[in-house]
């Protein structure tokens, strides 16, 4: 009998469980996780679990689907080493899986920052539902905050502790917030609203030590020499995917787990998807490897069709998204090829979209609090269409009719 076994069950394993159910796989699937509770939504723990004392986990699927779907859950389990000659999964309960597919999701671990000080307690990071359990808890002792990171996280999380009336610093070690994913103008505009709701931001600083007190961390210090009071310090400066797996197993590494446009890794009875994954991108002519819900979760089902035998080069346009207080940030496409960008829009109103260009070609649109062009764009972009420079900067009614009409 045929056995699908995935290792790591967020966004992208709960994922491709239910979709090899959805593509008619009748054999054995098991899922194994090594955290405490059924999956769920990673997002909201950067957002809404902050602020709720009381909120639990989002779950992914209902209490009941993975039983009823025939998908064995295996909860706090950890798989500690793949055998690939005997097609043998070992897990940490001593027990060991046979499979006959393979997927690894197993997402990353939060980066660690290699300065002294950066394990005392009141130093926090977020990847898990733990780690916001944690967080959480330390809010309610209040006190000062510095957030190490400009990045997604790192706003967010910073957003929701001057929300709470934290006096909050963030700590960004380049010259601009969201740097590696959002347009020069949409970074500017990130920093004047989060300075404006009550953030220090300091650019081009970064972190030399984090100094401690009887109960933990008390002040971070930075390289020019800045002493920031801080009983509560959030690192977000990225993560690193979980490789260490298939790396002993001998799979390639390349920037995760390398897997082919179809998520094959160099054995192909094993898949990679999600977070940990790099895969040779259809447009970039490059490999990537993307951290969102989109491409963990469009991974998920492109590796059940793959299972089944039908299999298709994975080809979806990356969108991702990020709530910071009343901004709703919306990204899709691929912004690092851009070299030219258009305006359209009113950021005075907290309402603009910015286009990103590579000479004629449109790669990709960050939108602010303007749902209906970042959905439009998705369409654009997955069917390859470019509208002019000009276009663009009219906004959604030019392009939309522009788009319609199948032209430029
Ligand atoms: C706080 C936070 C906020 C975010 N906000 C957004 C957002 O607004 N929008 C967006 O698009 N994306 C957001 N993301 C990113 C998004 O959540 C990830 O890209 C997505 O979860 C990736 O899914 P995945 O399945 O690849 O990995 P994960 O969801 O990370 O799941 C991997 C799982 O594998 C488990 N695992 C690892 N190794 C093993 C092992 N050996 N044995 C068993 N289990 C193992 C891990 O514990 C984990 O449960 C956010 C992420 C975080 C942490």
């Amino acid at each position: 009998m045929q056995h699908a076994v995935i290792i790591g069950a967020g966004h992208g394993g709960a994922q491709a469980a239910a979709s090899l159910r959805e593509e008619g796989f009748q054999g054995r699937i098991t899922l194994i996780s090594d955290e405490r509770v059924a999956p769920y939504h990673r997002p909201p723990l950067s957002k809404a679990f902050l602020k709720d004392a009381s909120a639990g986990p989002q779950f992914l699927r209902g209490p009941k689907f993975f039983a009823e779907h025939g998908v064995d859950l295996l909860l706090e389990t950890r798989a500690t080493a793949l055998d690939r000659g005997a097609g043998r999964v070992e897990l940490s309960n001593g027990g060991a899986l046979e499979f006959s597919h393979l997927v690894l999701a197993l997402g990353g671990r939060a980066r660690r920052l290699p300065v002294p000080g950066a394990d005392l307690p009141g130093v926090h990071s977020l990847l898990s539902l733990a780690d916001a359990e944690a967080l959480r808890a330390a809010l309610q002792e209040g006190g000062d905050a510095v957030v190490i990171g400009g990045g997604f996280i790192g706003l967010e999380v910073a957003s929701t502790l001057v929300g709470l009336g934290f006096k909050t610093t963030v700590i960004e070690a380049t010259p601009r917030v969201l740097g590696r994913a959002v347009a020069p103008l949409v970074s500017d505009h990130m920093l004047r609203r989060h300075r404006f709701w009550g953030a220090d931001i300091l650019l081009n600083e970064s972190v030399e030590r984090i100094e401690g007190d009887a109960k933990g961390a008390a002040s971070v210090v930075t390289r020019s020499g800045r002493r920031i009071a801080a009983s509560l310090v959030v690192i977000g400066v990225g993560m690193t995917p979980n490789v260490a797996l298939a790396e002993a197993a001998g799979l390639a590494i390349d920037n995760g787990i390398a897997v082919d446009e179809r998520l094959r890794t160099s054995d192909p009875r094993i898949f990679a998807i999600g977070d940990c994954a790099s895969y040779p991108h259809w447009s970039a002519a490059r490999r990537l490897r993307l951290e969102s819900v989109q491409n963990a979760t469009d991974q998920g089902r492109a590796v059940a069709k793959a299972i089944v035998g039908r299999a298709e080069p994975y080809r979806a346009a990356p969108w991702f998204w990020s709530d910071q207080k009343d901004i709703k940030l919306q990204m899709v496409g691929l912004s690092f090829e851009a070299d030219d960008y258009v305006l359209s829009g009113d950021p005075e109103a907290d309402r603009f979209s910015v286009y990103h260009f590579s000479g004629p070609r449109l790669v990709a649109i960050d939108s602010i609090n303007s749902p209906a062009e970042h959905m439009l764009g998705r369409r654009m972009l997955a069917a390859g269409f470019s509208p002019t420079k000009e276009t663009a900067r009219g906004g959604a009614t030019a392009l939309k009719s522009s788009f319609m009409q199948g032209a430029t």
